[in-house]
């Protein structure tokens, strides 16, 4: 059977792409991916807290819960939902087929929303089988309420609203959060940044790179370097939190849709298009600025228009 459209991914693009498709009668299968990239179905906003800009929900909503609600409304309107992780795609013919540890599907039309993840430093001491997991994570919201972090100092890397997010957050948790930036002005929003600004425990270490994690079984200190001096010291610390910005989940292409250099799906201006004609591209798989749910929201309810009118056209 081939199916008229499948989509990948589970986040607020893929959801919306599915809710459109629903509607329109295209039966869409979904493949929500099982820990794909490393987070779980439900995207990039199940590690979050509460999300308080997603229009509808004025005193916000926490990030988990806002995911179980997109694919609740998927799976009302007859989204067949896959908890697999698509490993490979053929895009060499239509149909196309897509490819699981538990199945092949062919479809005539191909939604990517597979998102992004979380980046790592590959820093001297924070590798796997060194720090990694021990005091290191890339996750302050998944990982913040460990008990090794309790009343300890912590840092974390980054200038983003990711970084302002997780040292604030990460206040409830550590005795003080240093957070370390290369450059001496933040590149997070006005709001993130007064918050951070105004909390008495978070200690603003600007022009600093971290160079090493230091400690033996678990974590004890962070070394970093002042890059306008370039003197080291060492911020004695339980806890290191990367904040750093995301990678595109975009390697089970195979090459076969243009991406950019930093492995983004290249879409047509102002469309959803892909470099092959009946696969779309939504959500922050294919956007390197906004990154936001609600934009990832609009690119899927795109992406499924997109593929209705394709059908239309090309059957
Ligand atoms: P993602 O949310 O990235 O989800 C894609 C998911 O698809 C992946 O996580 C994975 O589960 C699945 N997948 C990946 N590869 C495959 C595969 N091969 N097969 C099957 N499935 C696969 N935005 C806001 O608007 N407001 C906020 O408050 C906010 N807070 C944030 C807090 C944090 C800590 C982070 C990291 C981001 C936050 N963002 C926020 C950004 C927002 O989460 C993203 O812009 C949005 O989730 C992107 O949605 P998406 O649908 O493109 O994909
Ligand atoms: P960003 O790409 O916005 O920021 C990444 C930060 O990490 C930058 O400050 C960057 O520095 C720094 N950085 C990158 N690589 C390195 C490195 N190798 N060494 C040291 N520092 C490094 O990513 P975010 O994850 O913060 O945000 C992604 C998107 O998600 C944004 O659109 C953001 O608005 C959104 N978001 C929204 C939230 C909200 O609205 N509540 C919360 C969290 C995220 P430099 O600035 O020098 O490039």
């Amino acid at each position: 059977m081939v199916e008229k459209v499948v989509i990948i991914g589970s986040g607020p693009a893929a959801h919306t792409a599915a809710i459109y498709a629903a509607r329109a009668e295209m039966q869409p299968v979904l493949f929500e991916g099982f820990m794909a990239g490393g987070v779980a179905a439900g995207g990039q906003l199940t590690t979050t807290t509460e999300v308080e800009n997603f229009p509808g929900f004025p005193d916000g909503i926490p990030g988990p819960e806002l995911t179980e609600r997109f694919r609740a409304q998927s799976a009302r309107f007859g989204t067949r939902l896959h908890t697999e992780t698509v490993t490979r795609v053929d895009l060499s013919s239509r149909p196309f087929r897509v490819f699981t540890d538990e199945r092949e599907v062919d479809a005539l039309t191909l939604i990517i929303a597979t998102g992004a993840t979380a980046k790592r430093m590959d820093l001297p001491g924070a590798r796997d089988g060194e720090l990694w997991q021990k005091g290191v994570s890339a996750c302050a919201v998944c990982d913040g309420a460990l008990p090794i972090f309790r009343d300890r100092p912590l840092v974390v890397i980054g200038g983003g609203d990711s970084a302002m997010e997780e040292s604030t957050f990460l206040t409830k948790y550590g005795s003080r959060v240093y957070l370390v930036h290369r450059r001496d002005e933040l590149r997070a929003s006005r709001i993130m940044q007064q918050r951070v600004r105004s909390n008495p425990k978070i200690e603003l270490v600007l022009s600093h790179v971290p160079v090493a994690a230091i400690g033996a079984a678990k974590l004890e200190g962070v070394k970093v370097r002042d890059v306008t001096t370039n003197r080291e010291r060492v911020i004695a610390a339980g806890g290191l939190f990367f904040a750093i910005g995301h990678q595109p989940n975009t390697d089970f292409l195979g090459g076969q849709v243009k991406c950019d250099a930093d492995g983004y799906v290249v879409t047509k201006p102002g469309t959803v298009e892909t470099s092959v004609p009946g696969v779309f591209a939504a959500g922050d798989v294919q956007d390197k600025k906004w990154r936001q749910a609600v934009t990832a929201a609009g690119t899927g309810c795109m992406a499924a228009l997109s593929a209705e009118h394709f059908l239309a056209e090309h059957g």
